[in-house]
């Protein structure tokens, strides 16, 4: 498009390029040094029973607070964080982090909670991450059973033979693995039931597509079905009308996240109505989250 608006364009093209390829080498130099001086901080988006909208659990989501750029939106910092390698002790910081925060919950009376953490390809690829995983468990007394990793199908693909076997060794704990944008990725049906899964979770371009695409509604309830079948559960992520939640429901899917019924909030949110509520597991939501 910039070629036919002649030369003025394109150098200002390339100064725009040269602009930013700086501004991401210097946020990856800052990135280095994010965890030590506190910039990181967990959000935890609400997961619901599409039953009867229950609370079963959060994904932690992890946000960059820069004093200069604000918030860094993950998708840009979290691939700067692979390219560098620092996704590892970063990933490390989120599990410790989520686990710590869902134990203090947990003592203060949510019982069976699920919590969500992702997991990069490079972590996967890390020797030290099945005992990583088991240390940050022994540490906060987080129980394996309600811990749920999320992984991409890029990155069970990967190497699948090497994945399974870590994944198994993981799974022996205890802990859950899913599939994270689930029908986006490539992935062999051959090998997905080589790995210890419990969830799929129906990538929420999909979802936003179902009152529009008819091709959306017959993926949704396909990749619902496969799941099924396989014995998996299933999440539908990006949920955020009400007549995708009712068609979600219609499939039998099991859980539901999205704006509908919660963004990615706070700790001190989820704990200003843990406190309010007391056990808030099989209970409704906050009404501001629910009746959305
Ligand atoms: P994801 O794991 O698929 O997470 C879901 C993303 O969808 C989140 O974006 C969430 O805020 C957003 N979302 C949730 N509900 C809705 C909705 O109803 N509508 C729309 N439009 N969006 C919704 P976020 O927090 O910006 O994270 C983006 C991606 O960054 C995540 O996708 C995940 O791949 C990655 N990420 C975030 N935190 C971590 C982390 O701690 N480790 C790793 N490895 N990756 C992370
Ligand atoms: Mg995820
Ligand atoms: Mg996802
Ligand atoms: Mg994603």
């Amino acid at each position: 498009r910039a070629k036919h608006r002649g030369r003025n364009t394109w150098c200002f093209f390339e100064q725009r390029m040269t602009e930013r390829l700086r501004e991401r080498s210097s946020l990856q130099r800052e990135l280095a040094h994010a965890t030590k001086r506190g910039q990181f901080e967990l959000a935890f988006q609400p997961r619901v029973h599409a039953s009867d909208g229950a609370l079963s659990g959060y994904e932690a989501l992890l946000r960059w607070r820069h004093p200069l750029h604000g918030n860094v939106p993950p998708d840009v910092f979290i691939s700067l964080a692979e390219e560098s390698g620092l996704i590892v002790s970063i990933g490390e910081w989120v599990l410790r982090e989520a686990c710590a925060q869902a134990a203090r919950w947990r003592a203060a009376g949510a019982a069976d909670l699920t919590m969500a953490v992702n997991v990069s390809p490079h972590q996967l690829r890390h020797a030290g991450f099945a005992a990583c995983v088991q240390q940050v468990l022994l540490e906060t007394g987080w129980p394996a059973r309600q811990l749920e990793l999320e992984i991409t199908e890029t990155a069970l693909m990967e190497d699948p033979r090497e994945v399974a076997v870590l994944l198994h060794r993981i799974n022996a704990l205890g802990v859950r693995f899913a599939i994270d944008d689930f029908g986006t990725g490539y992935s062999s049906l051959a090998y997905l039931k080589t790995f210890p899964l419990h969830r799929l979770k129906v990538d929420r371009s999909f979802v936003q597509g179902l009152q529009v695409e008819g091709s959306d509604r017959v993926i949704a309830a396909s990749i619902i079905a496969l799941a099924h079948a396989l014995g998996l559960e299933v999440t539908a992520e990006g949920v955020e009308t009400a007549d995708q939640r009712d068609f979600l429901r219609e499939q039998r899917c099991d859980e539901l996240q999205g704006y509908l019924f919660s963004a990615p909030i706070s700790a001190a949110q989820c704990e200003a109505w843990l406190t309010q509520k007391g056990i808030p597991c099989r209970q409704s939501l906050t009404p501001h989250c629910l009746q959305a």
